[in-house]
């Protein structure tokens, strides 16, 4: 079969790390270009803005977009309207409104668009949502504890508006959780600690409920020293479930649960690739809805303000 001529726009950290590989590793994409404003990546032809990039590359059919948040509705509007493929890294936009005008244009020019969720693809999500099938859920409790110092050094579009503070990992979470429980997750309390210097949070208290009831608590923290925390347990009434390392580890009643090799972003692509040749969108908004709400709700704690060490280059 003829390779997907895929490009990638915005070529930061995620880009670099894992994009390019899994691409590679995919021989249904053929990566043929990339924009970004300033950053390039060897041996890939690259254009400043997408604007540029279709200026000079075609056919493009597929369009990857891992820019900051801030600029994913303009992006994907413009390679929509250019009647490609979008995949969206999460999330898939800074505002919930954005992504359904998305799904609406996507679906007039009979494209693809694929609001991607990284985590959701970890290799242990899909053993832990087997397990939990036909359980009654007792009581969650998500830990998404990291250093924001380690894991995002200058990058300063997490602290503007849109850039989602604490909850750019903590909906990786919340993209696992959705996944977990069954039927729809309703935000009941959020409590955000915001940096007298930031405009996003960086911390969250978060209590949720499933249609049954079941007390969801979950805990995220930027600030968080030493070996990162990605973990959600669930008690039910038949064993307890933990998975940890960001969905990547699971076990059960405390003793490790052998799953499947395999990693998230190779399998993310794979995923994006069927959707292509089954020409179906894959846009699940939960996560980003309860994002909202918790901005829409939650009450606002002003803390110390945010002080980035300086970056050794
Ligand atoms: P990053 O390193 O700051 O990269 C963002 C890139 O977007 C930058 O390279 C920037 O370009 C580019 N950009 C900004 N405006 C643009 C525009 N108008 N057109 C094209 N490119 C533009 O951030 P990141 O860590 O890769 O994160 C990007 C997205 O991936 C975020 O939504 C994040 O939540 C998600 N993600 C990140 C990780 C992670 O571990 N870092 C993991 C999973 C998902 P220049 O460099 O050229 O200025």
């Amino acid at each position: 079969m003829t390779p997907i001529r895929i490009a990638l726009v915005g070529l930061g950290k995620i880009a670099r790390d894992q994009h390019c590989p899994a691409l590679a590793g995919n021989p249904a994409f053929e990566l043929v270009a990339g924009a970004s404003p300033h950053s390039r990546i060897e041996g890939l032809p690259c254009y400043p803005d997408i604007e540029s990039m279709f200026d000079h590359v075609s056919p493009i059919s597929a369009v990857a977009l891992c820019t900051t948040p801030q600029v994913r509705f303009e992006t994907a509007r413009y390679a929509l309207a250019q009647g490609c493929d979008v995949l969206l890294e999460k999330p898939p936009g800074r505002a919930v409104s954005e992504v359904t005008a998305l799904r609406g244009l996507a679906e007039r020019q009979g494209a693809v668009l694929y609001a991607s969720w990284h985590s959701r693809h970890a290799r242990a999500v899909g053993a832990a949502r087997s397990w939990l099938a036909g359980r009654r859920l007792r009581d969650v409790s998500v830990h998404w504890q990291e250093d924001v110092r380690v894991w995002h050094p200058g990058q300063r579009w997490i602290w503007q508006p849109g850039g989602l503070g604490v909850f750019d990992p903590g909906i990786n979470a919340l993209s696992i959780l959705t996944q977990l429980v069954s039927g729809s997750l309703a935000l009941r309390e959020a409590v955000l600690s915001y940096p007298e210097n930031c405009e996003t949070p960086i911390a969250a208290d978060l209590q949720l409920a499933d249609c049954d009831d079941t007390p969801i608590r979950m805990t995220l923290d930027f600030l968080h020293a030493g070996e990162p925390r990605w973990d959600i347990r669930v008690v039910t009434d038949a064993g307890c479930l933990l998975l940890t390392h960001g969905g990547r580890d699971l076990e059960i009643d405390g003793r490790p649960w052998e799953v499947e090799r395999g990693e998230e972003y190779p399998s993310l692509y794979a995923h994006f690739a069927d959707l292509i040749g089954l020409r179906r969108s894959d846009v699940d908004l939960a996560p980003l809805q309860l994002v909202a709400d918790a901005f829409l709700c939650g009450r606002r704690v002003e803390v110390a303000p945010f002080i980035e060490p300086a970056i050794r280059s």
